[in-house]
């Protein structure tokens, strides 16, 4: 087994970080109150190759691999988790497109999400009714003479607002479960989609999160992403890969908290000391940097099998499953030991804990990734 990054994946970490540091941590609370969307960011992180880590170049990305991009989404969440929501769902939509797309739609759409023109790409699996359960959707589509015409309301939409193209999934065959749902490439501002409602969050406040109304909105057969009724196994396959996406984007929130935590006991003196040589906080201080190492080992596990074209989805379900959940422990063990200032926003303890709050919920909540992983378990045993 070999620990040692390559230089290529090291240069990825590097310019990730440099632009965290450089440009996201210094404005993250100031988003945070404001709630300002990160258009001048997502161009500036576009133009670095972030928008498209593990998408070939020859489509615009970098062609740096599923592990860049894992290790690029934890520097860019550390310096400002809004961010890192947006940088994630572009990721994972120029990846489908590029893995699943015609060869006329991959060149169309993958170089304008990869290079910014489009700004974000979403992803609209999610309704108000069908959550963990996206096969029982109610968004449906029919057949035109020209296309398709989709009618329904997705909820929960990152950046739904924002972006110039939308993934739509919708049933096309009424009765036929799961294998009636197909996914559609939609223009963002295309006649008949609007935006019905946006949620107010708790944390991730640089992101907006929309419901979005589909009115009749006419697709050409052309933008059918693949054969009818196979969208879901492909909405399954994106959140494989998206749920590494998650884990690292926690693992990078956690880690900016857990570093704040760390300066703060070395500097913060309680009876005479350090509060870091008091033993239980020194006992924090070593759970936290042991969960950070477990959630970087298993994403970094499950993003290797991804990039080695290996099956990967118990293992992407693990490393969602633990670096999120430890992502909050960190998180309020951090805010622990900055005492009384960890609830103010003098530090970006609450922020990070607010941020991460969303991380065991989306894509998978931690009870669907638990099935996951039991069913793969009972597959192996017959
Ligand atoms: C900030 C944010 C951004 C999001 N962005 C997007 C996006 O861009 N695109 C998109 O499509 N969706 C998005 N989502 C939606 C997200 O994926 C869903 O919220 C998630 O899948 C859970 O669905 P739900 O909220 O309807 O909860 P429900 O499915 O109603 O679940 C409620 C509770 O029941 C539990 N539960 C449900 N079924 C089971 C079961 N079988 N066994 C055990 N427990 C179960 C869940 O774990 C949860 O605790 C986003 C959500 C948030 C909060």
């Amino acid at each position: 087994m070999d620990f040692q990054l390559t230089d290529e994946q090291a240069l990825v970490r590097h310019s990730a970080r440099e632009y965290a540091e450089r440009s996201l941590l210094p404005r993250a609370a100031q988003r945070d109150r404001d709630g300002t969307f990160p258009e001048a960011e997502l161009r500036e992180l576009a133009e670095l190759g972030m928008l498209g880590v593990n998408v070939d170049d020859e489509l615009g990305g970098s062609g740096a691999g599923s592990l860049a991009y894992a290790l690029a989404m934890e520097e860019i969440a550390r310096g400002d988790a809004s961010v890192a929501v947006a940088v994630g769902v572009t990721n994972m939509v120029a990846e489908l497109i590029a893995a699943y797309g015609s060869d006329a739609q991959r060149a169309a759409h993958v170089p304008r999400l990869t290079g910014g023109a489009y700004l974000c790409g979403s992803f609209a699996l999610s309704e108000p009714q069908a959550g963990s359960d996206p096969a029982s959707m109610q968004t449906s589509a029919e057949k035109t003479s020209a296309g398709w015409r989709i009618t329904g309301t997705k909820q929960w939409i990152s950046h739904g607002d924002r972006a110039g193209l939308i993934v739509v999934w919708a049933v096309t065959n009424k009765g036929a479960g799961h294998r009636g749902i197909t996914a559609f490439i939609v223009r963002g501002g295309a006649p008949g989609l609007t935006v019905s409602r946006g949620e107010e969050k708790m944390g991730l406040r640089g992101s907006t999160t929309v419901q979005l109304s589909l009115e009749g909105v006419e697709v050409p057969d052309d933008d059918v992403l693949v054969g009818p009724g196979r969208g879901f196994g492909l909405a399954m396959a994106a959140l494989d890969g998206g749920r590494i996406g998650i884990a690292a984007q926690a693992l990078g929130i956690a880690r900016g908290a857990f570093e704040s935590a760390l300066r703060y006991a070395s500097e913060r003196e309680q009876f005479g000391a350090p509060i870091a040589q008091h033993q239980a906080i020194g006992g924090m201080l070593a759970d936290g940097a042991t969960s950070l190492d477990a959630a970087r080992l298993l994403t970094h596990r499950a993003a290797w099998l991804k990039g080695a074209g290996r099956p990967f989805s118990r293992e992407a379900a693990m490393a969602k499953l633990l670096a999120t959940e430890r992502a909050l422990r960190v998180c309020d063990d951090a805010i622990q030991i900055h005492g009384g200032y960890g609830y103010t926003r003098d530090f970006p303890v609450e922020r990070a804990y607010r941020d991460a709050r969303a991380a065991p919920i989306y894509e998978g909540t931690s009870q669907i990734q638990r099935l996951v992983i039991a069913r793969h378990l009972l597959k192996a045993v017959g």
